[in-house]
C-alpha cells in the first residue's frame, strides 16, 4: 500500500468512536465517500484489502497467540449481510466462523444475556463475526423498554467487563455500526420488494421499527458512547454507499490486524535435516532414473520421471 493512499485514507482514525467521548450520529454524514468518487474507482484499493485481510489470517491461523471478533451492528438493511459476503468472503472458512444473533429464544431468555453469546467467542486462530450480538440487549431491549434504564447502564458495564476478558485472553475486537440515513433504509426496502429474489427479506417489523427510528439513533449513541473503549473500539461506518462502507471496513480490519505484529511460528523441525533425510534421497533416485528417460520406447517423458526432476536436482530449491 503506498504511503500516500494511506495517509489520505485512515479510517481507523477517521470513523472511530473516540473513547470516553459522546457519539453524535448526525455529524456522521451516511453518504460520504472518501477520497474515491466510484464503486470502480475504489475497486482496486478494496481487493488490496481483501487481499491483506487473507495474508493476515493465514499468520493468525499459523501463530495461534490471538483471535479477532468482529462485531456488526445496523438497522434493517443497513448491509450486514452485504459486508459479510463482499468483505469477509476473503477469509478461509476454515479459519473464519458467523454468528447470527436473532430473536433470543425462550431459554436463551432464561440466562444472563451473555450466556448466548460467550461460546461464539473466536479462539485462538480464528476470526468470529458476529452479525447482531450482545448489543441488541441494549438496544432493540431499551427502544421496546424490555428493559429499564438503570439496567441498560449495568448491561454496559457488563459487556465492557466481558469485552476486557477476552482481549485479556488475546482477542482483537473492533465493533461496526453500518450507518445508513432513514431514506437510504426506505429505498433499500423498496429494492426488495421489486426484486422476486429478495422479496422473502421483507418483513411487517422492518416498517414498524422503522417508525422507531429516532429512538434507536438514541439507544445507539448512549451505546456505543459508553462501549467504545481502547481495546474494543466502535466505529460508525457511513454506509449509504455500500462499496465506501466495504472498503472502510476491509481497510480497518486489514490494518488492526498487521499491527498485531504477527509471524509465521518457527519451524519445529531442523529444515535442513528434513531436506538432506527425505527429499535428497528421492532427488538422487529421480536423477538415476531420469537418466534412463525414453526406455518406454518413444522417447516421451513419463509423468514423475525425467526433466522436471531433473531440473530441480540441478536448482535445489533455496
Ligand atoms: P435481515 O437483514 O435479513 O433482516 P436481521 O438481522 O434483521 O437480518 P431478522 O430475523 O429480520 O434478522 O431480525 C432479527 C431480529 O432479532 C432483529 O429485529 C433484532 O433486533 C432481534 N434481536 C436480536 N437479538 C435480540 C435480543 N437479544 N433481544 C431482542 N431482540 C433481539
Ligand atoms: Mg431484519
Amino acid at each position: 500500500m503506498q504511503k500516500e493512499q494511506t495517509t489520505l485514507a485512515d479510517y481507523r482514525n477517521k470513523l472511530i468512536v473516540n473513547p470516553g467521548n459522546k457519539l453524535r450520529l448526525k455529524d456522521v454524514d451516511p453518504d460520504f465517500k472518501g477520497h474515491h468518487e466510484t464503486k470502480e474507482a475504489a475497486a482496486p484499493e478494496l481487493e488490496r484489502y481483501r487481499q491483506k485481510l487473507s495474508q493476515m489470517q493465514a499468520l493468525l491461523y499459523a501463530e495461534k497467540k490471538h483471535s479477532i471478533l468482529i462485531v456488526l451492528q445496523a438497522m434493517d438493511a443497513g448491509g450486514k449481510d452485504g459486508t459479510i459476503k463482499h468483505v469477509f468472503a476473503a477469509l478461509n472458512p476454515q479459519g473464519a466462523s458467523v454468528a447470527v444473533f436473532k430473536q433470543p429464544t425462550p431459554i436463551e431468555l432464561d440466562h444472563d444475556f451473555l450466556w448466548r453469546v460467550h461460546p461464539h467467542a473466536p479462539p485462538k486462530g480464528w476470526v468470529a463475526i458476529f452479525n447482531r450480538s450482545h448489543y441488541e440487549d441494549v438496544l432493540v431491549t431499551r427502544v421496546h423498554k424490555l428493559v429499564d434504564k438503570p439496567t441498560c447502564t449495568a448491561r454496559y458495564e457488563l459487556i465492557r467487563a466481558f469485552e476486557l476478558g477476552l482481549k485479556e485472553s488475546g482477542t482483537a475486537i473492533l465493533k461496526f455500526f453500518l450507518h445508513i440515513s432513514k431514506e437510504e433504509q426506505l429505498a433499500r426496502f423498496g429494492k426488495r420488494l421489486d426484486d422476486p429474489s429478495r422479496n422473502w427479506k421483507i418483513s411487517e417489523s422492518d416498517y414498524t421499527e422503522r417508525a422507531l427510528w429516532d429512538d434507536y439513533m438514541r439507544a445507539v449513541e448512549d451505546a456505543l458512547s459508553a462501549t467504545s473503549t481502547r481495546d474494543a473500539p466502535w466505529y460508525v461506518i457511513p454506509a449509504n454507499h455500500k462499496w465506501f462502507r466495504n472498503l472502510a471496513v476491509a481497510q480497518i480490519v486489514a490494518d488492526t490486524m498487521e499491527e498485531l505484529g504477527m509471524s509465521f511460528p518457527k519451524p519445529s523441525v531442523d529444515l535442513a535435516e528434513i531436506r538432506r533425510k527425505y527429499h535428497a534421497a528421492v532427488r538422487e533416485e529421480n536423477k538415476v532414473e531420469g537418466g534412463k528417460a525414453g526406455e518406454n520406447g518413444f522417447g516421451i517423458q513419463e509423468p514423475g520421471h525425467g526433466r522436471p526432476h531433473n531440473v530441480r536436482a540441478t536448482n535445489p530449491l533455496p
